[in-house]
């Protein structure tokens, strides 16, 4: 299982983190970020975020279903 980090504080991201910086942000993942520093880029709060992602997931995004850290 492969780690990604976050672009700006290095700290590891899940891979819900890393779906929906695809999502919101294209492939871009050299430059993948935590939620927090997602937030702070996107000028909202975290748990927004993560309602997002929940959000994504339920509706059945498919970029939710791929493994990014195999
Ligand atoms: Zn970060």
């Amino acid at each position: 299982m492969k780690e990604v980090h976050c672009a700006i504080c290095n700290k590891n991201v899940k891979n819900d983190e890393i779906a929906l910086n695809v999502k919101i942000l294209g492939k871009q993942l050299g430059s993948i970020r935590c939620y927090d520093c997602l937030a702070a880029v996107m000028n909202c709060s975290t748990s927004k975020l993560t309602e997002l992602s929940d959000y994504y997931k339920s509706s059945g995004c498919n970029l939710f279903k791929i493994n990014y850290l195999q």
